[in-house]
């Protein structure tokens, strides 16, 4: 056997790295995490979220599972509803345009449950997301999106409990450690290369896991796989995830794999950083355009703002943004529907103009066509079908009638004072092309399809699963779901004489 510092190395600290070495640890493992950012700004992408997660729900008892906590008053007050596997498996089809790998997808929705009753057993709790997923009806909160539950402490929460659960079952936390190459002898990986302060050195284990984010905050990688433009995008969350996890394993023959001119990316506070930053969380997006309209430079609407819920829409509308002239839009809003707009749009640092008429909002618009824009606003107020009922809680068929660009659900006139407008750029979240992985070990294969021994991942840098858009909520979910095969296969290649083999 060839000398070990650790059985399992897991490299990142965002959630599938915890949920790696957890599974990994859970089954006997020594793991060691090597995380490329200091303490303070650990923990990647995962800890940028709202965390929230989706999984599929049968009713209130699955959530009472989930959700132990839950007080009757929240119960007979709440309509939860369910998310069948079935809606799970839709939503995924629908918004990938029947992209997503079948066999990866099928875990990812057939374990989605259980892995959320994994993480809650290893100590992790879990609220309903009443503030941003359910509309108040008759006095009673609806949930509308099949995503209704969201870790408690949002990201920074999740990641905070991750990292105590781990610490205290005895996995060993190494930040500022940069994984730089993985040691490979032509066969097998047996450990990792890391790089600390101004030294590297190496460390050895039978079995790594890659679990270090896929390459959005890599300008020159936007630029090379996403296209043009993409290195003009605000990143939303870490500054760490530059592609390195996918880069050392292409080093070593691995497979690319999935939608790699694709990503997820959205509407974005135009003036934010060019970063993520923490003391802001994700309070830049700007998510309620499906109750108002969007315009871009030349004052023109350029997508159904109401096409779906928010949660199917988002993901790609970012990619939209940045392809109109000098990639921004503003979003307009007007008194009927200001009470809606969620929290993101309350905070301090907000991209904002207000008017008591859309004649002076229009000259408040920076950027914008004044003429263009106030066409717009007649053709669209005299298209809108005023006749059918807005409702926010479903998708309510309120629509226009003979525009170019419709409006399909939630059509409301731009006319009653006072009017609000955001402007927004785009915010890149993650990538979705990645490494081919088989879905029941996450082992990685290599570009002659076959597994390479010692090899494992999980998280952003699976590619395969996510093609032009995204159901909200999915990402988390899907670094459980791999995150603990990842583990529990990489326990086994080290645990367990010649199961390298596979
Ligand atoms: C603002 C924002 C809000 C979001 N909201 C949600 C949400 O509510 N729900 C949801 O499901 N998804 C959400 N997402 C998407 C979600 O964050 C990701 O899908 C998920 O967190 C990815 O987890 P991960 O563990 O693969 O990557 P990450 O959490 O990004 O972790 C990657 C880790 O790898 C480390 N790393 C990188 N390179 C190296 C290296 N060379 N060596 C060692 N370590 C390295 C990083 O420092 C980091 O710790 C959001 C994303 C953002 C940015």
């Amino acid at each position: 056997m060839s000398p070990r510092d650790c059985d399992v190395i897991v490299v990142g600290a965002g959630n599938a790295a915890f949920c790696a070495a957890l599974a990994a640890q859970e089954k006997g493992a020594r793991v060691v995490m090597l995380e490329r950012a200091p303490k303070e700004e650990s923990g990647g992408n995962s800890r940028f979220t709202a965390g929230a997660i989706r999984f599929a729900y049968r009713g209130i008892d699955d959530l009472k599972a989930v959700m132990p906590d839950l007080s009757s008053d929240e119960i007979a007050n709440t309509d939860f509803g369910a998310y069948t596997t079935d809606q799970f498996f839709d939503d995924m089809f629908r918004v990938t345009r029947y992209r997503t790998d079948p066999g990866l997808c099928e875990c990812l929705v057939n374990e989605s449950f259980e892995s959320i009753q994994w993480m809650r057993k290893k100590g992790i709790r879990f609220v309903p997301i009443y503030g941003r997923q359910a509309f108040k009806i008759d006095g009673r909160f609806k949930f509308w999106g099949g995503l209704t539950v969201e870790a408690w402490g949002g990201g920074p929460g999740l990641v905070d409990q991750q990292t105590n659960i781990a610490k205290r079952n005895g996995v060993v936390i190494r930040y500022g450690a940069r994984v730089v190459s993985l040691v490979y002898d032509g066969h097998s990986v047996q450990g990792v290369r890391v790089k600390e302060g101004t030294g590297i050195t190496t460390l050895r284990a039978p079995a790594v896991v890659l679990a270090c984010g896929g390459f959005e905050s890599n300008a020159e990688w936007r630029t090379r796989y996403l296209g043009p433009g993409w290195e003009l995008a605000k990143v939303r969350g870490t500054r760490f995830n530059t592609g390195d996890g996918l880069q050392i394993a292409l080093e070593i023959g691995a497979s690319p794999y999935g939608n790699w001119s694709g990503c997820h990316a959205v509407g974005w506070d135009y003036n934010a950083p060019e970063f993520g930053d923490l003391t802001v969380g994700d309070g830049f997006q700007k998510h309620s355009y499906p109750w108002g309209i969007m315009v871009n430079a030349l004052g023109q609407r350029f997508v159904d703002e109401g096409a779906d819920f928010r949660n199917y829409t988002y993901a790609k509308y970012g990619r939209r943004i940045l392809e109109q002239p000098d990639q921004f839009a503003w979003q307009i809003f007007d008194n009927k529907v200001r009470g809606l707009l969620r929290d993101e749009y309350r905070i301090k640092r907000v991209t904002k103009v207000s008017a008591d008429t859309v004649e002076e909002l229009a000259d408040k618009l920076e950027g914008v066509d004044r003429e263009g824009f106030l066409r717009e606003v007649r053709a669209y107020n005299a298209a809108v079908r005023k006749d059918i009922p807005f409702n926010a809680n479903v998708k309510d068929g309120r629509r226009t009638e003979g525009l170019l660009v419709p409006k399909s659900n939630w059509a409301n006139t731009i006319d009653e004072p006072p009017f609000e407008a955001y402007q927004v750029g785009c915010g890149i979240t993650f990538s979705f092309g990645g490494l081919r992985i088989q879905p029941e070990s996450a082992q990685v294969l290599n570009t002659d399809l076959d597994p390479i021994p010692g090899l494992f991942a999980a998280g952003e840098l699976v590619g395969g699963i996510f093609y032009f858009n995204y159901p909200g909520g999915t990402g988390l979910m899907s670094g459980t779901v791999f995150g603990r095969h990842a583990g529990v296969s990489a326990a086994r290649a080290a645990l367990i004489p010649n199961a390298q083999a596979v």
